[in-house]
């Protein structure tokens, strides 16, 4: 009979747990079997002494398996794609991407999470539009699929109930950060969704978690052998997150500049990110023969309209009136007739003469986090108004006092020290060498393994 008080002096005192030790774990956590402090010794010890590789793999199993493990129709099952980025600020590529796959024949069960501390949620932005339901059951999402394609979710009860229990045990003593925990948490999630192929967007940089590529690319390639070893082929792309996705953060705005690429206006960083992403599912389920020829598929879906079509019927399938969906995607529309905007707006000026070198994301989102665009506690309310707008790019020419940002604002307002910390945000330099304008989000793209037997 295994003991929890021996499990965890074993991994305290840097052992490596057994396949048998670690199910027992997950299900004592499950059962509640064991109580929370045993949890959080467990948890520190994990993050202290880390984890081998054949230890990651069986932890996300047995978390995956935890819960409810999706079910898809036969012919569904090698189209069943989902992609997980680890936070950025102004990160609206699953409002772009996900339609766009389904407009290529993929089926996307997209389980999106909300916003915490300086990164924004999927699901926030999306409740910014009136009547969208992120709350939906297995056999409505089902149903969704075989209607629309795709659709974006929150985290049904169901669905991995370790990772529930376990994450927030992490939060409460300071484990968080632990590689093999992370991996766990995000791939056991993918796993329970039954996918054939998944995309990582791991963000490294002044506004991601992390901040060079070599530790960006040591999570990625934790998460590849972890969603690899369930049987889904697994990629990544490592993306530089030093300033903004596009030129818009906060949920309205974020919603209206997805709208605006899904009608072909988006700016080039984030159709690089979502050509990039979506190109590599369609290679991993051989819906397309390469990257380029993947990459270009996304690219039509989105200029051509089709995923704009896939949007609009992704929001009524989801609680939205069709009137309401039907006016966000019409061409020349007025957001503002549907989606709430800002009382107040404030514009900040270039204070010296010269050219955009770049804007430090992380401050921005700081900022706009206390603004109330996001949340410091799971749980809180957000204002889904509350947001920016970039009004210059890397590399253009600024005179002193033009307009570089507009803030919108409700209460509160934003004070002189907030204002002080956006204005050295900026960083304006003297010619265009010291601009980053000519350098692509995605710096490194990472394939699954050749030998990956798909579910
Ligand atoms: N997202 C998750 O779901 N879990 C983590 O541990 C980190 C990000």
């Amino acid at each position: 009979m295994l003991s929890i008080v021996d499990l965890i002096r074993k991994k305290r005192d840097g052992g490596q747990l057994t396949d048998e030790e670690i199910k027992f774990f997950i299900e004592s956590v499950t059962t509640k079997r064991m109580q929370d402090c045993q949890i959080g010794a467990m948890l520190m010890a994990i993050w202290q002494r880390g984890m081998e590789a054949a230890e990651i793999r069986t932890l996300t199993r047995g978390m995956m398996v935890s819960g409810e493990v999706m079910r898809w129709p036969d012919g569904w099952k090698r189209l069943m794609v989902d992609k997980h980025s680890t936070g950025g600020v102004g990160d609206k590529v699953s409002l772009v991407l996900a339609p766009a796959l389904a407009a290529c024949g993929c089926k996307v069960p997209m389980i999106s999470g909300r916003g915490l501390a300086h990164t924004g949620g999927t699901l926030d932005k999306l409740e910014s539009i009136p009547g969208f339901n992120v709350q939906q059951s297995a056999d409505q999402i089902r149903t969704i699929l075989a209607s629309v394609g795709c659709c974006i979710v929150g985290q049904t009860e169901m669905l991995v109930p370790a990772d529930r229990v376990l994450y927030a045990l992490r939060d409460a003593t300071s484990t968080v950060d632990s590689l093999p925990l992370i991996t766990g948490s995000i791939i056991s999630k993918k796993g329970a969704e039954s996918l054939s192929a998944l995309v990582l967007d791991v963000k490294f940089g002044g506004a991601a978690l992390y901040k060079d590529l070599q530790s960006a690319k040591q999570l990625a390639q934790l998460l590849m052998e972890a969603g690899n070893s369930l049987g889904i082929r697994t990629g990544a792309v490592l993306s530089r997150m030093d300033g903004t996705i596009g030129r818009c953060v906060g949920n309205s705005l974020e919603v209206i500049e997805s709208l605006e690429t899904l009608k072909g206006n988006g700016p080039d960083d984030l159709m690089e990110l979502v050509t990039t992403l979506g190109g590599m599912l369609l290679e991993m389920t051989n819906l397309a023969p390469g990257l380029s020829e993947g990459r270009k598929q996304i690219y039509d879906a989105v200029i051509g309209g089709f995923a704009l079509s896939k949007f609009e019927a992704m929001m009524t399938a989801q609680g939205v009136a069709n009137q309401t969906a039907r006016m966000l995607c019409s061409a020349h529309t007025d957001y503002y007739s549907v989606l709430r905007k800002s009382d107040h707006q404030l514009e900040l000026k270039t204070p010296i003469d010269g050219v955009v070198v770049g804007v430090d994301g992380l401050v921005l989102a700081q900022v706009l986090q206390k603004l109330g665009a996001g949340r410091s506690k799971a749980g809180e309310p957000i204002n889904h108004s509350v947001g920016a707008e970039l009004l210059v790019s890397p590399g253009q020419t600024v005179q002193t006092g033009a307009s570089w940002l507009r803030i919108h604002y409700e209460d509160p307002a934003p004070g002189p020290d907030q204002i002080n910390l956006l204005q050295k945000a900026l960083s304006v330099g003297k010619n265009s060498r010291e601009a980053e304008h000519g350098c692509t989000l995605v710096a490194e793209v990472l394939q699954p393994h050749r030998d990956v037997v798909s579910n």
